[in-house]
């Protein structure tokens, strides 16, 4: 992955550019060296060179060093400027002045770079290109500049601005090819530059752009320089920033080199010396530009590039580390992407499914309409749903998944382009609650029948009189009670013992439900020995004929019981029937129906009576039978 170029200027003591005897050595020498060359090879009125190279050198030095440290470095500046110009036997008046301009240009530049803890840390962003371009390459040499025109015009040699121009241009093209050259070297790059593994690389490429530049410039003059940029351009997209603006200096001497040199040696007529060294200048300014831009695009691209890869590997870390199964699809229900979690929980391999679309496969065709409804309903409100639908394994059989589904969009236009469904099995969880429903079915059917004898019990009897009783209210028809009662059932529990006699009352249920046949017809047990049965819709003779069914039925079977006279179990029925009026309530139904049973069990038991009465305004008991 890339990583940033730190160029620190908080160096530590073990760093190269640390100010240690052999680095401030180096630098001496570098700096009486590339002076030599730059008043070496001038030319014209002025000893105009068309690259000043020092002043980059040292504010490289500079920016790579806390401030505490720069005296020591401005100083060895100082004694290289001067040196050189002892050696090239130039002005020495004049140099000394230009020499402490420069020292101040370097300084300023450096200051504005660093000033308020701002760090030049990586020339590929491009708000740090721009500070220096700012500070470094336009405000830095043109103070210089300034401050050098004032002290050194001659009146009268050369106008002011000319002045100025000859004096920041070199200046300004030098700090722009060499400082950020120096930057690089002691930067991280190199190391990546120049590891075993690239190393025939780099120095191939940088042999083929000093071979380009020497030949372009030696053969044709600036008509060939154009070659360059190839060379260049392939510099940069292979080797980086780093590779650009190392190879920049190489460039920038060949051609100055070249240049003044064809100048002294030329034929003549030549163009004149200032229009080519400013075509010159121009050029490297082209040179300069093109590499800092294209390496800015190339690692901006490269940033993205990586930052899209690591998001789109921690995505996929995250999709094919989750226990629930993640499906892309088109809008379509096409599926683009699944995760390797559909094995584990559907026996599919992804790439069994990719491709598929819910409509033709895996989904149970009854859930298929539901699904696409979902999907319909999500698209239409951009809202998250939640299915549950049954899904088919590998094997044939079926599971119960739940999906959320939700909408989403391409990242440029921000456009619905599929959906993302996150299902799991739910199958364990859909077993559960249908338990739970099946217990909670029993549960309620326990609530409403009589343990002991299986008919209904007296809470289901309560609530189905009542209900029956409403709706003859409405409709008008008669409604009517039977209320059974065992005769001399205490001494048959005395005589037999209890199990015996839950047993009879088993029988006596059974006897009642073999007789009751009508699907709205309710047996209950009213409470100990007694039972109910509601007749709904049934008239009074009808009910009583019902009754003395019942009472035949239960003799029919001949439970033996030696207290009561007949010898077997027999049973008191008491009757009644009535189209009740709005108004009355329920339980006068039981009312009358429990004087029937008195009066049977008055008279002798065994029989069947039935209370008569007419309710249409009071209820008042007409006439018992
Ligand atoms: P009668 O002919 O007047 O109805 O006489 P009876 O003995 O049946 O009347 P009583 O109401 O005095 O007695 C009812 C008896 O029914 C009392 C009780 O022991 C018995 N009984 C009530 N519920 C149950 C039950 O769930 N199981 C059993 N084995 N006996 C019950
Ligand atoms: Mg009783
Ligand atoms: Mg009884």
């Amino acid at each position: 992955m890339y990583s940033q170029m730190q160029l620190t200027s908080d160096t530590g003591r073990n760093h190269p550019a640390a100010q240690n005897p052999a680095t401030l050595a180096a630098l001496l020498i570098l700096v009486i060296a590339a002076s030599w060359v730059g008043l070496r090879y001038t030319a014209g009125f002025d000893h105009i060179a068309p690259l000043w190279s020092t002043n980059g050198l040292l504010l490289a030095f500079l920016l790579l060093n806390p401030v505490r440290r720069w005296p020591g470095f401005l100083a060895i500046g100082f004694t290289g400027f001067l040196l050189s110009h002892l050696i090239t036997r130039s002005a020495l008046a004049d140099n000394f002045c230009l020499s402490l301009c420069d020292l101040a240009e370097v300084t300023l530049a450096a200051w504005l770079l660093t000033r308020s803890g701002k760090k030049i840390t990586d020339l590929t962003h491009s708000p740090q290109l721009l500070r220096f371009a700012l500070y470094g390459v336009l405000i830095g040499p043109a103070a210089g500049a300034l401050l050098a025109t004032l002290i050194l015009r001659r009146p009268h040699a050369v106008p002011w601005r000319n002045a100025f121009l000859w004096l920041f241009l070199p200046d300004a093209l030098g700090i722009a090819a060499v400082a950020p050259a120096v930057l690089a070297l002691f930067g991280e790059e190199p190391l990546r530059l120049f590891a075993s593994g690239r190393r025939r690389k780099t120095l191939l490429l940088l042999s083929l752009l000093i071979l380009v530049s020497i030949t372009a410039f030696s053969t044709g003059g600036f008509f060939l320089s154009f070659l360059i940029f190839p060379p260049l351009v392939l510099v940069v997209l292979e080797l980086g920033w780093a590779g650009g603006v190392i190879g920049i200096p190489f460039i920038a001497f060949a051609a100055s080199l070249m240049t003044l040199h064809r100048y002294r040696v030329g034929p003549l007529p030549y163009p004149p010396l200032l229009q080519r060294l400013l075509v010159l200048q121009a050029f490297l300014a082209a040179i300069i530009v093109s590499v800092n831009v294209v390496s800015l695009v190339f690692h901006e691209r490269r940033r993205h590039t990586d930052l899209t890869r690591e998001n789109e590997r921690r995505f996929r870390m995250l999709a094919e580390n989750a226990r629930d199964v993640i499906v892309l699809t088109d809008l379509d229900g096409r599926r683009l992407y699944v995760s390797p979690a559909v094995t584990p929980i559907l026996g599919w391999a992804p790439r069994d499914l990719v491709g598929g679309s819910f409509h033709t496969d895996v989904i149970h065709p009854d859930d298929r309409p539901a699904f696409q409804q979902t999907l319909d309903e999500v698209r239409k409100f951009d809202r998250g749903q939640i299915i549950i639908y049954r899904c088919r394994k590998k094997g044939g059989m079926y599971v119960w998944m739940e999906a959320s589904l939700s909408l989403y969009r391409d990242s440029l236009t921000d456009e619905p382009i599929g959906f993302v469904k996150v299902a799991r099995d739910v199958s364990r969880r859909k077993a559960a609650e249908e338990e739970l429903q099946n217990a909670y079915e029993t549960l309620e059917a326990m609530a409403i029948v009589d343990a002991l004898t299986g008919v209904a019990n007296r809470r289901r009897f309560d609530d189905a009189l009542d209900h029956e009783w409403r709706r003859a209210v409405r409709s008008g028809t008669s409604l009517a009670l039977l209320l059974i009662d065992v005769d001399h059932f205490k001494s048959y529990n005395d005589i037999y013992g209890h199990v015996r006699g839950d047993a009879c009352l088993r029988e006596i249920a059974a006897a009642a439900l073999e007789v009751v046949r009508r699907s709205a017809d309710i047996v209950a047990r009213f409470g100990g020995e007694e039972f109910a049965v509601i007749l709904p819709d049934t008239e009074e003779t009808s009910a009583a004929a019902l009754g003395e069914e019942i009472r035949e039925a239960v003799m029919r079977r001949e439970i033996e019981h030696g207290g009561n006279q007949p010898g077997i179990v027999t049973v008191s029925i008491g009757c009644t029937a009535v189209v009740p009026p709005r108004g009355s309530k329920a339980v006068t139904l039981v009312e009358f129906a429990d004087e029937a049973l008195y009066q049977a069990k008055h008279e002798g038991r065994n029989r069947v009576k039935t209370r008569r009465h007419s309710l249409p305004s009071a209820g008042h008991p007409e006439e018992t039978a």
